[in-house]
């Protein structure tokens, strides 16, 4: 028998075969309409806009575009629906909430081809992550909505009305989740906004709170850009505000609705630190360094952006780190093999090259792996920046992309204070084989989430947001309860 020795084992250079999800179960229209008062309506204005397919740039169909107007008869709609949806029991309401939960599992499938499609995700990512954690987090508060009693003991919680919601393109449905369940649980009625690359998956989830006959007017699904989300936030007759994005419209939104009667609560930028100390698992470290930064494209406000490794084992894992990414499949989102997909828009891309320069000429060291990159469409490589110091502008702004720093540190004194040295405080990440070294850091780290030897792990259970300008207010878990209610 002839006897495989470890050297020949690293000459065997793997290539896999196409692994492509099928699209033939796909239905997309080729015009969307905007889903309010519980009718597909035509946009008072006529315009529409197509939304692209960012693996080649062509377009998938086009979608409503909604004017002002749009969203006053939205609000309408909602307002009038509050009334009789607030009085239902949270029993009754749960029951809608469930069947929302139960028809995204039914179409789980037609939902990730197209958060792939649309987006530009990996199909193993929409299908393994968002879909699922879309289906559970209605799951979840569906379980609350007849409990809110024992949410909130003896402080009577009230629904507070019409709530406008605007999400962004890098978790288009999942987003859509966390803002809808929630809201719906506490007795709310709904305006939502997909990002204006990413709508698709929204306006299939209208088709399911149709189908799922909750009362007409208590969620409507409405499309557009920046202008379309400032008349939502503008609207005199909205009594809360949910947005999560960028940090500078996070900020004109807190502006527009400073001294107002809005509730606001603002999921913003990120820029995670990921902590590796020498007596890591290095290995699953490893893993796990490229999990926070590579995963959906580093499309991700709480990716592991910065990454800090204790002096003694940096050469072992940048190393390491370098091998795994010559390792990486890039290319088509629709492949089950694809690692890393394309970059959700032209203008992602462009931002993320600009920082790229910007790295390159403050001086810092680049290390990108040979890869094929598709020829049509938006791709960036797996990046790193080695010789990068905290001053420099890779390091303190959000580059939203495949781009990690990598810096060193000796001391959890200097790293605590290198990693709290941002205006953001999202997440972190902290990877020890000591139990007492992360209870340290957890209490020291300016940061909502902090991971302990892993990364980008998401709960409905779990509450996430932000320090600073990372934003304020929680999703996820019973706190992702309190900004929907009031108490009387
Ligand atoms: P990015 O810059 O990464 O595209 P944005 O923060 O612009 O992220 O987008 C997040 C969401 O905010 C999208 O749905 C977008 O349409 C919306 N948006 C953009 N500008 C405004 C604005 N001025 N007011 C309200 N919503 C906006």
């Amino acid at each position: 028998m002839h006897k495989v020795k470890n050297k020949d084992v690293f000459k065997v250079s793997w290539t896999y075969d196409k692994a492509p999800e099928s699209t033939d179960h796909i239905q997309i229209k080729k015009q969307y309409d905007l889903y309010i008062d519980g009718k597909f309506t035509k946009p008072i204005k006529g315009k529409y806009f197509d939304t692209i397919n960012p693996s080649d740039n062509k377009k998938i169909t086009s979608v409503a575009e909604a004017s002002d107007k749009d969203v006053d008869k939205a609000v309408k709609a909602a307002r009038k629906a509050f009334k009789s949806w607030s009085a239902l029991t949270g029993k009754e309401r749960g029951k809608y909430i469930f069947r929302i939960a139960r028809l995204i599992q039914e179409r789980a499938r037609e939902f990730a081809v197209i958060e792939s499609l649309d987006g530009g995700k990996p199909i193993r990512e929409s299908r393994d992550i968002d879909i699922p954690l879309a289906a559970n987090h209605f799951f979840y508060y569906a379980g609350w909505a007849d409990k809110l009693t024992y949410a909130f003991p003896n402080r009577n919680p009230k629904p507070l009305g019409v709530v406008g919601q605007i999400i962004p393109w890098n978790f288009p449905l999942l987003m859509a989740s966390w803002k809808i369940a929630p809201a719906l649980a506490t007795g709310n009625t709904v305006v939502l906004k997909p990002a204006e690359t990413t709508p698709l998956t929204a306006l299939k989830l209208a088709e399911i709170i149709h189908e799922s006959g909750i009362p007409k007017g208590v969620v409507n699904i409405i499309t557009g850009a920046g202008e379309t989300g400032a008349a939502i936030v503008n609207h005199p007759d909205i009594d809360k505000i949910a947005f999560t994005g960028s940090t500078g419209v996070g900020k004109y939104i807190l502006n527009a609705t400073a001294g107002t009667h809005k509730k606001l609560t603002l999921e913003l930028g990120g820029k995670g630190a990921n902590i590796i100390f020498e007596d890591a698992a290095i290995d699953q470290a490893v893993e796990g360094i490229v999990n926070a930064i590579f995963f959906n494209q580093g499309h991700v406000c709480c990716a592991g952006s910065r990454l800090f490794v204790q002096e003694s084992v940096a050469d072992l894992v940048i190393k390491k780190l370098k091998d795994r990414m010559k390792r990486l499949i890039i290319g088509d989102p629709l492949d089950k093999n694809t690692d890393i997909g394309a970059i959700n828009s032209k203008k992602q891309l462009q931002t993320i090259e600009k920082y790229i320069k910007i790295g390159i000429n403050e001086g810092s060291e680049i290390y990108q792996p040979k890869c094929k990159l598709p020829k049509h469409g938006n791709w960036c490589a797996p990046t790193l920046f080695l010789n990068v110091s905290q001053s420099h502008r890779i390091v303190q702004e959000e580059i939203f992309g495949p781009v990690l720093t990598v810096q060193t540190f000796r001391t959890i004194d200097e790293v605590i204070e290198k990693a709290n040295n941002t205006p953001y405080g999202l997440s972190a990440g902290v990877w020890t084989d000591k139990g007492s070294k992360i209870f340290h850091l957890t209490q020291k780290l300016d940061a909502g989430i902090v991971w302990a030897n892993t990364f980008n792990k998401f709960d409905p259970t779990s509450p996430f947001g932000g320090y600073k300008e990372s934003g304020f207010g929680r999703e996820g878990g019973l706190h992702g309860l309190k900004p929907y209610v009031k108490f009387e």
